[in-house]
């Protein structure tokens, strides 16, 4: 099916690019304590109060604590708090053995609050110590610094958390959802329409089935410390920190932090784009551009995409399909195309844009409709941003639950998933494969630069793999496939191989 300018065929045939599928599998590695603190408690300590003093460096904006002890079975008992530098950071007496504090949220009985360098003191309260217990406790220190990614989840139940499930495979989120941190809302007990709870949009994500989510409240960061609440108790689920950043000239998800970023765009505190995208990259956060396809104006503030002059060499995603359009005259995928057109390699995702807590998909903008499906090495945090910035991903349109497909391109005898490159010389055949499940009666096409054309006949079967051949000209392509309905809906949206990018 080649239709590519066959040139002189060179012999140079080379593979570049993460091969996600076959890249060795490495879990978050266990995070070594920045301070272990160490002391004894005896009966000479019992009711009373022991402060056990450690100093907070410069740069720091989290502290998360790990703290354990001997002698709980004669009896002993060490209840916990914190102190910072100026006030009282929170008490969890012995119901908690690790908690975490930053700026924005905190471990429940901790408050959120500005991390200042210098002295704190943990608070070690004892009201029960034998005589002749020896008590040794340990209290392990982390710090965490802007940028800088924990390796598992930001919202985990303890000090050093692990992936919410371990081992690679294909994870299915929604990156988009408001409540009434923002413009979120639904029906309360009483009948009226009030700001909807968070914890109403996370119970309906768990029970849509999803394996990740991200709450993308407008500007704000006060949802965080409710996910934090929440995360534990929803130990199924990765919860991704985002936020919405809602300018009047554009929307743009931010994946990864929970700092605050400044929104005001065109303001003297961000006056440009590029200043926005410094804040972004101090933070190492993923950035998504949003409902791009959408009208902007009195009608909806900064919907449609109107920055001018976007470095989008800087710009990492696009949510191509918006739950508010799907593949509609709004659809966000012909901005995308542009941009891959032009030489840029911009992950697209999708994101329902909930505001109601609903996961009924014949409503529009349902939680999981569209959904995003990722392949990561694990569920985590920085497993599922890093194979989304990597393009490991496709969506599935109309938020089922189990269609999907396995796009490979083979050249030279190594193989490329979706978001990869690979480089081929002119005349150098790419051997393509289609693997898809529950797709039967669907139609697929190939898409090369922006160009559709039929893929075979309709899918007959629930399992069913199709290949096909290009030859390289050498030049620069980007190569996917899509799935239609009967009714010409699109099912799936892939990603690109790209060839020579
Ligand atoms: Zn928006
Ligand atoms: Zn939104």
């Amino acid at each position: 099916m080649g239709s590519w300018i066959l040139r002189k065929a060179v012999a140079s045939v080379a593979l570049v690019g993460t091969i996600g599928l076959w890249a060795a599998k490495v879990d978050a590695q266990e995070r070594k304590p920045d301070l272990v603190l160490k002391g004894t408690i005896t009966e000479a300590n019992r009711e009373s109060y022991v402060e056990v003093p450690f100093t907070v460096p410069a740069g720091v904006v989290r502290v998360s604590v790990d703290f354990h002890y001997t002698g709980h079975e004669k009896k002993a008992t060490i209840d916990l708090g914190l102190l910072d530098n100026e006030r009282f950071r929170g008490w969890s007496g012995g119901n908690k053995s690790a908690f975490t504090v930053s700026a924005n949220d905190a471990t429940p009985s901790y408050v959120p609050g500005p991390v200042k360098a210098g002295v704190w003191k943990l608070l070690l309260g004892v009201p029960s110590m034998p005589a002749g217990v020896n008590s040794e406790y340990v209290a392990k220190v982390y710090f965490g610094r802007a940028g800088e990614r924990i390796g598992a989840s930001t919202f985990g139940a303890e000090a050093v958390p692990g992936p919410v499930r371990s081992g690679p495979g294909w994870f299915r989120g929604d990156l988009h959802m408001h409540d009434a941190h923002s413009d979120g809302s639904c029906t309360s007990e009483g009948g009226k329409k009030v700001p909807c709870p968070l914890f109403k949009t996370v119970e309906a994500a768990r029970a849509r089935g999803l394996d990740f989510i991200a709450i993308t409240d407008h500007n704000t960061v006060s949802h965080f410390n409710e996910v934090r609440e929440l995360a534990p108790y929803f130990d199924r689920m990765l919860f991704i920190p985002g936020r919405e950043i809602t300018t009047f000239q554009g929307h743009a998800n931010v994946f990864g932090a929970t700092e605050f970023m400044d929104f005001r765009l065109t303001s003297k505190y961000v006056p440009t784009f590029d200043d926005l995208l410094n804040e972004v990259e101090k933070e190492n956060t993923l950035i998504s551009i949003n409902h791009p396809g959408s009208p902007t104006g009195a009608e909806c503030m900064g919907c449609g995409w109107s920055v001018k002059n976007t470095d989008f060499k800087r710009v990492h995603v696009i949510e191509a399909v918006n739950g508010g359009s799907l593949d509609g005259p709004q659809s966000g995928i012909p901005f995308w195309q542009k941009r891959l057109n032009e030489g840029f390699r911009e992950t697209a995702i999708g994101g329902s844009d909930n505001h109601n807590a609903s996961y009924d998909p014949q409503h529009e903008s349902a939680i999981g409709k569209p959904t995003t499906v990722v392949y990561a090495e694990n569920l985590s945090e920085e497993a599922v941003l890093k194979a989304i910035r990597a393009g490991h991903v496709f969506v599935d349109v109309q938020g089922s639950r189990d269609r999907s497909i396995e796009f490979t391109a083979t050249v030279g005898g190594q193989k490329a998933m979706m978001g990869d490159v690979v480089k081929a010389g002119a005349g150098t055949k790419v051997h393509f494969v289609l693997a898809m499940t529950n797709l039967a009666g669907a139609h697929i096409e190939e898409v090369m630069d922006g160009v559709a054309k039929p893929l075979g006949d309709v899918v007959k079967d629930a399992s069913e793999t199709r290949q096909f051949d290009e030859t390289s000209d050498g030049k620069r392509h980007w190569i996917a496939v899509n799935v239609r309905g009967q009714d010409g809906h699109l099912l799936i949206l892939g990603n690109p191989v790209y060839l020579n990018f």
